[in-house]
């Protein structure tokens, strides 16, 4: 096992991934940016190196700094966390060349994963159901490009091999529409990945987003750890989560679930690992596979039990996957809503000091949360706060658990989302369980 892990990252994720450590009997190294000194995870690390200013491509997203820091404390691998490197096959390749272990899977992984073209190749290869779509970039023909679209049928979604975060996607009605929008999106494209190579895919029109959990040894093993939907998204943000998603068929679930253990075979996988489909009409499409731990792994943990970060840093040690698929069993139900410092009517970020903070408590609560009373958020950073999860032996008592859960938490001297996330746990439809992905912008009037 290693001796010492730096966490490279910050908030929230900065601190589960410490206390993994600690529980393991692993020396932690927490690096921070000026502003963040007083972080939590920081104060509770074995060690801290500041690595920069606020900015993020000067701390968070610095490579040699990252690097230097492993050197100077001795640190023998990296948690990536979520967001900043933990997709970044260069990063994780310097991490490699540099003597360290990464932890997730291999850069050349990371990379096959990280264009949307060669991963829904390799899904098709793996049995994985995808988007029909043009299997493969657009060709530079205009004639081909509209044989295509009417192969599939409108409306489609021209998107970016290189796209994410919700850029380099548009979506055409119409074929009169088709060669402009190719056109368009190929050159957003390449200003902002600098690659221009787009693909064509069927626009589903009202779907939900399920997304499947894996973890994998790179030594021919691999589970799943069941489903969640985050169908309730703002500007393609998720809000509010939950596992399992409720409503889909046993037999449907298993084929997707199975699929997608020998998609991770397939392309020799390893640590954790998300597929994320639309699901519509009881099929399941793949859109993309995030290479990473995600926010909303604890609903996963909550219901199955298993420690998800202590397990992706096991098997990136080299250790077998200690877990059977037989021993992974779906208990209850459970949510998780994100709190975030912002204006819950505009979305405005609402940085400051926080003069008060409680948490809720008692049976099936959890807070994975870095605040505490007297805490600054900084204006610099993705304005996630906390995340209060619920556990209950079913659906209905978890999200009743949440609404008291949520009336229970204080955050004093910021504006936060709570409001909001109080009216989702009372609306009607999303109690009945299975809304799309445009029901909450709806709901909001977007
Ligand atoms: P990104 O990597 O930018 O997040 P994704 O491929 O995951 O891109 O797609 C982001 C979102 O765009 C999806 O969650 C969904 O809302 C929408 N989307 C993508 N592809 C389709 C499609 N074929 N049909 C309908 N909506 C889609």
């Amino acid at each position: 096992m290693f001796d010492k892990i730096l966490i490279a990252n910050r908030g929230e994720i900065a601190l589960r991934i410490l206390r993994a450590c600690k529980e393991m009997g692993i020396a932690t190294v927490a690096v921070h940016s000026l502003v963040d000194r007083n972080l939590k995870h920081v104060r509770l690390a074995d060690e801290s190196v500041c690595i920069g200013p606020n900015p993020s491509p000067q701390s968070y997203l610095n490579v040699p700094a990252l690097i230097s820091a492993m050197e100077i404390t001795d640190a023998v691998a990296v948690h990536p966390g979520y967001g900043f490197l933990a997709e970044n096959a260069d990063f994780a390749e310097q991490v490699q060349k540099s003597g360290f272990t990464f932890i997730g899977p291999d850069p050349d992984v990371i990379r096959l994963m990280g264009d949307k073209v060669s991963a829904i190749a390799a899904m098709k290869k793996a049995g994985v159901p995808t988007v029909p779509g043009s299997d493969g970039p657009l060709p530079d023909n205009s004639e081909r490009c509209m044989e295509i679209g009417r192969s599939i049928g409108y409306p489609v979604i021209i998107k970016a091999a290189a796209g994410g975060g919700g850029r380099g996607m548009r979506v055409v009605e119409k074929e009169e529409e088709l060669v402009n929008a190719i056109a368009v999106t190929k050159s957003e494209a390449q200003a902002a990945f600098g690659d221009g190579t787009v693909y064509m895919e069927k626009f589903l029109q009202n779907p939900r987003h399920v997304e499947i959990q894996v973890m994998a040894d790179g030594q021919g093993n691999a589970v799943h750890l069941g489903d969640r939907d985050c169908s309730l998204q703002r500007r393609h943000q998720k809000v509010l989560e939950e596992a399992p998603a409720p409503g889909i068929p046993d037999e449907v679930r298993e084929q997707v679930h199975e699929s997608c253990v020998q998609a991770c075979i397939d392309i020799g996988y390893r640590g954790a690992g998300t597929f994320e489909f639309l699901y519509e009409n009881e099929r399941f499409y793949f859109i993309e596979m995030n290479t990473r731990i995600q926010v909303e792994h604890p609903v996963t943990e909550m219901v199955t039990g298993v420690d998800l970060i202590k397990e992706q840093i096991r098997v990136c040690a080299g250790e077998k996957l200690s877990l059977k698929q037989e021993d992974i069993v779906i208990n209850g139900h459970a949510f998780e809503c994100r709190i975030n410092a912002e204006d819950p009517q505009t979305f405005f970020p609402s940085p400051g000091k926080v003069n008060n903070f409680h948490m809720p408590g008692g049976l099936g609560v959890r807070v994975d949360s870095h605040l505490y009373s007297g805490y600054s958020v900084p204006p610099n950073y993705d304005s996630m706060i906390a995340k209060l999860i619920t556990h209950a032996e079913d659906r209905e008592t978890a999200l009743a658990r949440m609404r008291v859960a949520l009336s229970e938490l204080v955050v004093d001297g910021i504006k936060t989302n709570i409001p909001l996330q109080e009216e989702l746990v009372r609306d009607e439809n999303f109690a009945k369980g299975g809304v799309n992905i445009h029901y909450l912008e709806k709901k909001l009037g977007l």
